[in-house]
């Protein structure tokens, strides 16, 4: 009966773990539509918990207090965290955890270092695996902080462009193997001070790659750093023989890098300039001085909105990160509904990096209950501008900027954007005539057929209802 026990405990392990995997990748399924979003989600609450009570459970040597202690503070700070979070700071949040993965996967690789007792196999094996860990974990962990600073506004959203900085991601990857090779060499646990170095170095190569990105291209970064944090999870799966954590960490590992390379072909950026850095910066060489933009922004009142409105028979809706800071999407959904009532065509226009996170606008719009079938993405929807009678831009910026295709002297050159001025009127609703994330003008002001309509989103949008609504 004693006997017994460790094989049947390793049977349960596999069947949670087997369980476990498939419920993972489920909820990258449900994840992948809005409609099944919620149910992914669950999947991937269940397959955590059955993962978590698995390994916890099967362990061969628990110390079940300090385990259920950090487990309860843990979750408590993560709940707390989660429940509090603005939507707006939510990719922050996103960007911190990924950081916390990164300081996991560097704590457990030392811990493996320093007392190797449990790992069975060779050890030169399980200094790689260490080595490949640390390396990916550090990285991950200085890059998510920094690109945590920089989505927060701790950080300037500029590019840091240091001279020769290829090289010095060369020499910092060169340094880091070396030193990795000496620790390897290194006969018991002499090679600390080696994988020490090997850290700093790798923490170094994280910082200098996010600082120089500029503040459009950050979308990719933010998921390069979740594929990151995915194959770091999977190298400490080798590193602890944990088949569960190795199958986790490639899909997230590979679910991120697929989603970056998605995002940068939306972006019509290449997936490597991204990841070495140096993206959304200086002009490319050559490139003429950008034009100063000509004529004057023209204001428009609430009544005109109103009443241009009422008019249209074409109404194309194209939020952004504004709207997202003015949670204004229950009001702008409430006047979608007024002019779908009068028989007007209302459609929603969701650029690939709207907002401050993939996927922002959508989950947005879908809370506010704005059917899907309603809500286009770029490519389905920027042929039908010219024949739009009325674009309501609320709150974005960065996503509707002509620069992006005429000015080659403009960071955000290249990047495919909604062509809202081809419509008959565009109606621009934001606080100020300042620039978006990227920081560059927008020549879509002072177009002849573009108007701003000056406030909060909310506010304005609220005010728009009662004009409406002839209230
Ligand atoms: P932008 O940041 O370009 O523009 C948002 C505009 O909203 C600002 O110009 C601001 O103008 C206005 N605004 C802010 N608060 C309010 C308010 N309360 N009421 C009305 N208007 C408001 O956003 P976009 O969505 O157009 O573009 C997204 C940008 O973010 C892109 O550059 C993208 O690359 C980047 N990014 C995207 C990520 C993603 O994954 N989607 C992640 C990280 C960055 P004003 O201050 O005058 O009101």
């Amino acid at each position: 009966m004693h006997s017994a026990l460790p094989t049947l405990n390793s049977a349960l392990q596999t069947v949670a773990y087997i369980v476990a995997g498939i419920l993972f990748i489920l909820s990258l399924r449900g994840l992948s539509s809005q409609e099944t979003a919620r149910r992914g989600n669950r999947y991937g609450i269940i397959g955590m918990a059955a993962a978590v009570v698995a390994t916890t459970l099967c362990a061969d040597k628990v110390a079940y207090a300090p385990l259920l202690g950090a487990l309860v503070v843990g979750a408590a700070i993560g709940a707390f965290m989660a429940a509090r979070v603005a939507m707006t700071a939510m990719p922050e949040l996103v960007a911190l955890l990924h950081s916390f993965v990164g300081a996991a996967a560097v704590i457990v690789g030392y811990a493996s270092y320093l007392d190797p007792a449990g790992h069975a196999g060779s050890r030169t094996v399980l200094l790689i695996e260490i080595f490949v860990d640390v390396f990916i974990g550090a990285l991950t962990f200085t890059g998510s902080v920094i690109a945590f600073g920089k989505l927060r506004g701790s950080i300037s959203g500029k590019p840091i462009l240091l001279p020769a900085r290829h090289m010095l991601n060369l020499a910092l990857v060169v340094g880091s193997v070396v030193f990795g090779v000496m620790y390897v060499q290194a006969p018991e646990a002499t090679g600390l001070v080696p994988l020490l170095v090997m850290t700093g170095l790798s923490g170094i190569l994280g910082v200098h790659l996010v600082v120089a990105i500029g503040g459009a291209d950050m979308p990719v970064v933010v998921s390069m750093l979740n594929s990151y944090s995915g194959w770091t999870a999977s190298a400490a799966g080798f590193m602890l023989s944990n088949d569960l954590l190795i199958v986790v960490g490639a899909l997230v590992g590979s679910s991120g890098a697929i989603l970056s390379y998605i995002m940068c072909r939306a972006m019509n950026r290449s997936i490597w300039n991204v990841i070495f850095g140096g993206f959304g910066a200086a002009p490319p060489a050559g490139a003429p001085k950008p034009a100063a933009p000509v004529g004057d922004v023209k204001e428009v009142t609430l009544d005109e909105t109103a009443e241009a409105l009422k008019n249209a028979k074409e109404v194309v809706f194209v939020p952004g990160y504004g709207m997202a800071v003015a949670r204004a999407q229950h009001a702008v959904q409430q006047i979608s509904e007024i002019l779908r009532k009068q028989g007007t065509n209302v459609r929603f226009a969701i650029h690939p990096v709207a907002g401050r996170l993939p996927g922002h606008m959508n989950v947005l719009l879908a809370e506010a209950a704005v059917p899907y079938d309603i809500v286009l993405e770029m490519d389905e929807i920027n042929a039908d501008f010219p024949r739009t009678d009325v674009v309501m831009v609320v709150g974005a910026n960065d996503i509707v900027n002509p620069g992006a295709q005429t000015d080659a002297s403009s960071p955000i050159y290249g990047m495919p954007v909604l062509e809202v001025w081809k419509a008959k009127q565009v109606v621009i609703l934001k606080r100020s005539r300042g620039a978006g994330y990227a920081g560059v003008d927008n020549p879509l002001f002072y177009e002849s057929n573009s108007a701003m309509l000056l406030g909060d989103a909310k506010k304005t949008m609220d005010s728009l209802l009662g004009k409406l609504r002839g209230e």
